[in-house]
């Protein structure tokens, strides 16, 4: 039956309402966070120079929120040592000539004091500062609760996909406790004992290079021998995937299984699609794996949160790799296109929040010349090609950091950045001079799902206190 006019127009007004009323509100059905591990301010240049030829094409250039974000852990000594973690934007951008190795001031500056992954995954899984090789853990040692245990207590489905060993730092951070972040056997097992709904990353002990030099397999990224077993012998409620074939099945079946551990044929990181051709891969893309675990995730009614880690970028940058670092961060750019895509298809930006940003720089990446030019940018030249530009260190940096957002509460980013700094407006125009903390991704993405945004504006705001956590065994 045809509606009159009025019918028709106030069913418009009724739904604008409803979509603004969810946008402020921010509520969130499903949260995805992805971290491209160790992508320093250029590196994003360089990978979007080399992926798509021009900046501007890439999938977070469309996104709502843009925003730069401290990195630093609260010590980067040991457990429970004073802390020491700061970021002075007088000092980062000091373009004073000290000659040396470090040619600027504000160069010497950043490569001091900066987080390692742990500290850093468990700031943006838990809210909490804490010291460096910290996984879930605050200062004292003691496990406080992260975005996926968060997100289970909400009814809501969760999982943690990465290019690397699953039990590496970053999924860690989101998904586990314990104190040193070179637990991998402990680390596995509290994820695979966990209640997470899929977990997916490298780390295959049938492929480990002990074994290829004829030494015992390693188990330790799978949780052990014993546990590998279980799972091979398909005596837990995961269904264990393998080949690519697997991967590439997940991504397109309608009838996923109820909870998937995958873990591709590649021992430290899978390779990307730009190392091998097609027809030599072996293994998924990141892109597939992430398709792969949405699949699963969004069969609960009630929503998911999800970690996608990019996980190799940070070891291009500690190699001085440019190579490695564009194809690493061209394949987690792909993985981004995946989940707006999918996003696009399943509820919208009304229903889903991405959040996009690294965990810390590393290789202070810039243009060819900047031993010269304080922070001269990085030169394209041409998809597929190698930008011009030059490492200033092979370890992590205490830049800030770029993060974008978009969808349900993703305005909530700039309620809660209150710090000003001029200098990322100078340097880098579009962005600043506010900027926030990388513990905001906890806090926005715990207020998006719990979808109370107007608690989040002043609760948010305090220091993030620990909340005790469940621990598995
Ligand atoms: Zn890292």
């Amino acid at each position: 039956m045809l509606k009159s006019r009025w019918q028709v127009l106030l069913m418009v007004a009724a739904g604008l309402m409803w979509a603004s009323t969810a946008w402020a509100e921010g509520k969130a059905k499903n949260v995805i966070v992805m971290i491209s591990d160790g992508t320093g301010w250029q590196s994003w240049d360089a990978a979007a120079y080399y992926r798509d030829g021009e900046l501007g094409r890439a999938p977070t250039d469309a996104f709502k929120v843009k925003l730069p974000v401290t990195t630093y852990a609260l010590t980067d000594g040991g457990k429970g040592e004073q802390p020491n973690g700061a970021y002075d934007p007088s000092k980062a951008w000091d373009d004073t000539v000290i000659g040396g190795e470090d040619f600027f001031a504000g160069y010497a500056y950043l490569k001091q004091h900066a987080t390692d992954s742990a500290a850093a995954a468990t700031a943006m899984g838990t809210g909490v500062k804490t010291y460096n090789a910290a996984i879930g853990v605050d200062n004292d040692g003691k496990p406080v609760k992260n975005l996926c245990e968060v997100a289970i207590d909400l009814g809501k489905s969760a999982g943690v996909v990465t290019s690397v060993p699953l039990p590496h730092a970053t999924p860690a951070g989101f998904s586990a406790h314990v104190l040193q972040r070179d637990s991998y056997t402990q680390i596995a097992q509290q994820m695979v004992r966990s209640k997470l709904t899929v977990i997916m990353g490298a780390g295959n002990p049938m492929v480990d290079q002990a074994q290829a030099a004829g030494k015992n397999p390693d188990f330790r990224y799978v949780g052990g021998q014993a546990t590998w077993k279980l799972l091979k012998g398909g005596k837990t409620s995961w269904k264990l995937l393998e080949s690519r074939k697997d991967f590439e099945d997940l991504a397109t079946t309608k009838t996923p299984p109820a909870r998937v551990f995958g873990v591709p044929m590649a021992d430290s990181k899978i390779p990307t699609t730009h190392d091998l051709p097609d027809d030599q891969r072996t293994t998924p893309s990141l892109a597939v794996m992430t398709q792969g675990a949405i699949n699963v995730l969004s069969q609960n009614p009630k929503g998911f949160f999800l970690m996608v880690e990019g996980g190799a970028v940070d070891w291009g940058a500690h190699a001085n790799d440019l190579g490695m670092l564009v194809r690493e961060s061209s394949d987690f750019y792909d993985a981004i296109d995946t989940v707006v895509k999918w996003v696009e298809s399943h509820g919208g930006w009304d229903e889903n929040l991405i959040i996009v940003t690294t965990d810390h720089g590393n290789g202070l990446l810039l243009g060819p010349e900047s031993d010269k030019v304080f922070l001269q940018p990085i030169v394209g030249k041409g998809k597929g090609e190698l930008p011009g530009a030059r490492f200033h260190t092979g370890h992590h940096v205490n830049e800030l950091v770029r993060l974008w957002a978009h969808g349900a509460g993703a305005e909530m980013f700039l309620k809660l950045a209150t710090n000003q700094d001029p200098g990322v407006t100078k340097y880098h125009p579009g962005w600043g001079p506010a900027y926030g903390d990388n513990t905001d991704v906890f806090k926005v993405s715990k207020a998006a799902m719990e979808g109370d945004a107007s608690a989040c504006a002043t609760e948010c705001s305090k220091p993030a206190q620990p909340q005790p956590a469940t621990v598995g065994q």
